[in-house]
């Protein structure tokens, strides 16, 4: 079968045929509806150096937010039918450590043990014509289209996490956020914050027409410029924001979330530019945290699955087939993607 190899450091992936895998114990056999395609894997084959990340060690095959339908189970599964749509989780811890129990492999205490962090991420992802996952990684998605549902398990269930656990500080009468960067996941944290919370939702990105895209779905743009911050507290009363999700994460784009954030607001960095800001006891408004996260738990899965299907998350993607699986990556690459590319590996 055909698969998206990330075979080397500071390399371009390319397609190789590579056998089918078989389902092992606990294990489901798909046949890949769609994957997406992150920046983050950009990050990984071109930026990133041996010993840099660990147990994300090339070769393997690219696609860590994929759906697909149930082909075979392993010995020991039950309970699923052949042809039956899925949205994979792709986190895969060692299933038995105080965070994999929780349902949060993302955060797996035995991870060296394990040697990989995710479907994709180290160990064989969606970005070829089967794959094979533990039987406990799968959310039905039932009638809904399964293509459109891939970038779900990571664009939509990294974004709905991060405001999952900053719904303390949107809570309430008067609250707001601000959405920094949007790329496939800033428009999907757009669309979760006007589902599930009563907030105004302020937005920033360089490309104007993101945040024309965005405020169709309700938010407020605060175009490009140096005064973004003075807007921003002018537009809350001077109060700031109660909530900043910075999709970025480089330097400038940390610094307007400190200069913009409310007292005892909360601003998650959720971008791994690796951007840093100063801190000390008069930087931040008071009580303000700032905090990482990163991807989400099954449960949130099975959440924004729920968003989904009731039209609440509306992915824009883009469709392409395994013969332009290279292309998408090369786009993302140029950065002339908007929204989320999605590999078809058996269309
Ligand atoms: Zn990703
Ligand atoms: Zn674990």
């Amino acid at each position: 079968m055909r698969a998206v190899r990330h075979t080397a450091w500071k390399t371009f992936p390319t397609i190789e045929d590579i056998d089918r895998p078989e389902p092992g114990p606990g294990e489901v056999l798909l046949k890949v509806a769609g994957a997406g395609a992150c920046h983050s894997d950009v990050a990984l084959f071109q930026d990133y150096e041996a010993g840099q990340v660990p147990f994300l060690e090339p070769p393997y095959t690219l696609g860590h937010e994929s759906s697909g339908w149930v082909e075979a189970v392993g010995p020991g599964v039950t309970g699923f039918e052949k042809g039956d749509a899925y949205l994979i989780y792709g986190p895969i811890g060692c299933k038995h450590c105080r965070s994999c129990s929780r349902g949060q492999d993302t955060y797996c205490e035995n991870v060296a043990e394990v040697g990989y962090m995710a479907a994709g991420l180290g160990r064989d992802g969606g970005m070829a014509e089967y794959i094979t996952v533990p039987a406990t990684n799968l959310v039905p998605l039932g009638d809904a289209d399964p293509v459109d549902a891939a970038p779900l398990a990571d664009a939509g269930l990294t974004p709905y996490h991060a405001i999952r656990l900053s719904l303390p500080v949107l809570a309430g009468g008067g609250r707001s956020a601000l959405v920094i960067g949007l790329g496939g996941l800033g428009l999907i944290t757009v669309q979760i914050l006007r589902a599930i919370t009563g907030a105004a939702v302020y937005v920033t990105d360089m490309k104007p027409e993101a945040v024309a895209k965005a405020e169709e779905y309700g938010a407020i743009g605060i175009p490009a410029g140096d005064d973004q911050a003075d807007r921003i507290r002018e537009l809350t009363g001077g109060r700031g924001v109660d909530a900043v999700f910075d999709n970025v994460g480089v330097t400038p784009t940390m610094q307007l979330a400190q200069r913009v954030v409310a007292q005892q607001g909360r601003i998650t960095i959720v971008g791994i530019a690796g951007g840093s800001v100063d801190w000390n006891f008069y930087t931040n408004p008071y009580e303000a945290v700032i905090t990482n996260t990163y991807w989400g738990t099954i449960e949130d899965l099975y959440d924004v699955v729920e968003l989904y299907k009731a039209g609440q998350i509306v992915p824009e993607i883009e469709r392409f087939t395994m013969d332009q699986a290279l292309d998408a990556y090369q786009r993302l690459v140029d950065g002339t993607i908007s929204g989320r590319a999605v590999v078809m590996p058996n269309s």
